[in-house]
């Protein structure tokens, strides 16, 4: 069973958080399936070090709160768990911790 199937999770989803650099998923005619915001979150908890980049992803389907794509996600995606480390099974309790993350948002604009 999936955690985020199971507790109607899509917090990875909306918007998608992810470190700085990483390469875009990209769907079966090689566009981006991720569109970029213009906008950095900062961790509170990790303020000197967690940065993260922002996507809308155009397989998030806001009606049902999920992935339209969940079987087929990009591999990204499918690695993106709840892992408690210790045990390497899914945890609801690191899922909390996760969805319990708060953040500074800033907006920017591109430079010219
Ligand atoms: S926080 Fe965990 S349960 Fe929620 S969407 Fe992400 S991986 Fe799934
Ligand atoms: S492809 Fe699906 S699982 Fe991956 S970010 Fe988009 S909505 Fe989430």
């Amino acid at each position: 069973m999936s955690l985020c199937l199971d507790k109607k999770c899509s917090w990875c989803c909306d918007p998608v958080k992810v470190f700085f650099g990483q390469d875009i998923p990209k769907d079966s005619e090689w566009k981006d399936i991720w569109i970029k915001r213009k906008e950095i979150w900062i961790s509170e908890k990790y303020i000197d070090s967690v940065r993260l980049e922002i996507y809308d992803c155009i397989l998030y389907d806001k009606n049902i709160w999920l992935c339209s794509a969940y079987e087929n996600r990009p591999e990204i995606c499918n690695k993106s768990w709840c892992f408690d480390k210790k045990t390497w099974e899914l945890s609801d309790e690191v899922r909390k911790r996760f969805i319990s993350d708060v953040f500074i948002k800033l907006d920017y604009k591109w430079k010219k």
